[in-house]
């Protein structure tokens, strides 16, 4: 847990959100300014800051957090339809956060090249 982390304090109930799933490893909640009609942040519990300090010992976990993604969308029942999933790293990449996190899109039709 990092102190200055909003993630964290999301992670540890300290800030609250809509939970809409969790385990062992990661937990996932609604994004505050929805992208789209579904629009869910899935996060690991351990504090990582993004994809540029992530490293090998982080595999299981970063595989863990795409699975769940993928898992959500068809809890959620908009899998077939297709959705969006979408790491920002760092400045350019457009990451606000820097606790990683896996966004998870649905209920619309996404362009690619994504802006
Ligand atoms: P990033 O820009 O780092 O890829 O994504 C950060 C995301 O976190 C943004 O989509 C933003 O709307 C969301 N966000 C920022 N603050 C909060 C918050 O306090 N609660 C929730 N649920 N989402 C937040
Ligand atoms: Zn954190």
């Amino acid at each position: 847990m990092s102190s200055d982390c909003l993630f964290c304090k999301i992670a540890s109930g300290d800030i609250p959100s809509t939970r809409v799933y969790e385990d062992d490893v990661c937990l996932a909640f609604e994004d505050l300014h929805p992208q789209a009609p579904t629009h869910i942040l899935v996060i690991p519990r351990q504090h990582v800051a993004s994809m540029d300090t992530a490293g090998t010992e982080h595999k299981e976990m970063l595989g863990h957090l795409l699975l769940a993604a993928a898992k959500i969308a068809r809890d959620k029942g908009f899998a077939e339809d297709g959705y969006r999933t979408v790491i920002n790293t760092n400045g350019d990449g457009g990451q606000t956060v820097f606790h990683l996190h896996v966004h998870l899109l649905g209920g619309r039709q996404f362009v690619f090249p994504p802006g």
